[in-house]
């Protein structure tokens, strides 16, 4: 089986969905399995509804009503295939106005509409055009979460409870829409995996049911080697490895959800990025071991709105056990840490997170003097082999210093795939094409 995810753009209207159509039809002899988005701008709708319904508005839920009756009926659906989501949707938002409060767990119930409603109309579409599908919840077929509201993973033992309700659910002449995004937990309540999550249910469905490979549809020619929206001379990279791909999407490549390539790694299957309007095209493949490649750097990533605590103490100095105490606490407080650097009394930690990185500013003034910088981007060079490739640290520092950026920290280690720096997000815009050019389109040209 082959698992095929349309973002919320391959599937934003009729023309993108016959799109789709036409790619999952040119697939039919590998038993696609279609895990589709929301339609493009209806997961922030519903969260928009949501939150003015909180806020004590009325028929909150009417525009984005309004946006998906018109997306169905310009596919031909009847009104009766939504009418009952609709229905459960305006009850919803009408208690959440009732009771003034968007709790997690009510947040995932809204979200989960774009989902479901997509679901059915690319379903019933593609079976009246000639493409017998159906449309499943995911849930229906076995995915079943914790009870982590806006950040569910599936429990243990998921994968058997798929395969199972694939066997009995699935006829094997028509092709499964499944929703990504959404799950549910054993109580039957609904979750989700996260803003973006319908990769990481494309490649968890795929390791449950052992698919050949997940493909991941979107807008852009797989993954590129920068930000097509800054560089613009980006270029596509036919192939990557899973680990330089993790960085990559961790480290702020816009196309693939950061967890996306765990399931995928530890399956081993191949994962390849492509682009629904140009199907053509042949995107990027993600695999354990690519080939040989010329180019030494892959790709260059960024991930702005970092916060930076150091703590500085000269307790530091030639001790052992500073660096377990700071980071004692930083587990206590469940911080999830990007980047480290140290020296001899000062150790550097970046974050995201800047309510959690807040609380624990306030227990390492015990160990040191601390400071917080914020407005912070963590800039990424992600390659095989960099440390081996003399000359690449300096090459990397003299493109920004050229463009006056200023560099605050810098890691890099054996074995690493990643010369990770840290600058100001003001200098971002300046920073990544000066490095795009020094490393494609002038040293490896
Ligand atoms: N529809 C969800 C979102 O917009 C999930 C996804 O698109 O992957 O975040
Ligand atoms: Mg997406």
């Amino acid at each position: 089986m082959l698992v095929m995810k349309f973002g919320g753009s391959s599937v934003a209207d009729r023309t993108q969905i016959d799109k789709v159509r036409a790619i999952v039809k040119g697939r039919a002899a590998r038993r696609p399995v279609v895990v589709s988005s929301a339609h493009k701008g209806v997961t922030n709708a519903l969260i928009a509804a949501g939150k003015a319904a909180a806020a004590g508005k009325d028929d909150a839920g009417a525009d984005v009503i309004a946006k998906q009756s018109g997306i169905a009926r310009d596919l031909g659906c009847s009104d009766a295939l939504l009418a009952p989501l609709f229905a459960e949707l305006r009850d919803l938002l009408r208690g959440v106005r009732l009771v003034k409060e968007l709790s997690p767990r009510s947040l995932d119930y809204i979200t989960s509409f774009g989902e479901r409603m997509a679901v059915r109309v690319i379903a019933d579409y593609f079976t009246r055009t000639g493409l017998p599908a159906r449309a499943y919840d995911v849930w229906d077929l076995g995915f079943v979460t914790d009870s982590n509201f806006g950040q569910a993973r599936p429990l243990e033992g998921y994968e058997t409870r798929m395969n199972d309700a694939f066997a009995r659910l699935v006829p094997a002449d028509v092709v499964p829409i499944v929703t990504g995004f959404v799950g549910q937990n054993a109580a039957g309540e609904i979750t989700t995996v996260g803003r973006n999550g319908s990769d990481l249910t494309a490649t968890l469905v795929a390791a449950a049911i052992n698919a050949a490979e997940a493909e991941i549809w979107s807008d852009t020619d797989g993954v590129m080697s920068a930000d097509p929206h800054l560089v613009a001379g980006a270029r596509n990279i036919p192939t990557m490895s899973f680990a330089e791909a993790a960085e990559l999407a961790y480290f702020g490549s816009r196309v693939l959800h950061p967890e996306t390539l765990l399931p995928a790694m530890a399956k081993d299957i191949p994962v390849r990025v492509l682009n629904t309007n140009r199907p053509e095209h042949p995107g990027t493949v993600i695999l354990r071991e690519p080939a040989a490649r010329d180019l030494v750097v892959t790709s260059i990533a960024y991930k702005e709105n970092q916060s930076i605590l150091t703590v500085r103490s000269p307790r530091m100095f030639a001790q052992s056990g500073f660096l377990s105490e700071l980071f004692a606490i930083t587990t206590r407080h469940n911080l999830v840490i990007d980047m480290v650097t140290t020296s001899e009394i000062s150790v550097s930690l970046s974050c995201a997170d800047v309510e959690t990185l807040a609380r624990v500013h306030v227990e390492a003034q015990k160990l040191g003097e601390c400071r917080l910088d914020h407005g912070r981007t963590i800039l990424a060079v992600v390659g095989q082999n960099l440390p081996t490739r003399s000359g690449l640290g300096a090459l990397i520092l003299q493109a920004l210093a050229l463009v006056d950026v200023n560099v605050e920290l810098v890691s890099f280690s054996a074995g690493s795939i990643n010369f990770s720096m840290v600058i100001a997000d003001a200098d971002v815009d300046r920073a990544v094409p000066a490095l795009h050019a020094a490393l494609f389109e002038q040293a490896q040209a």
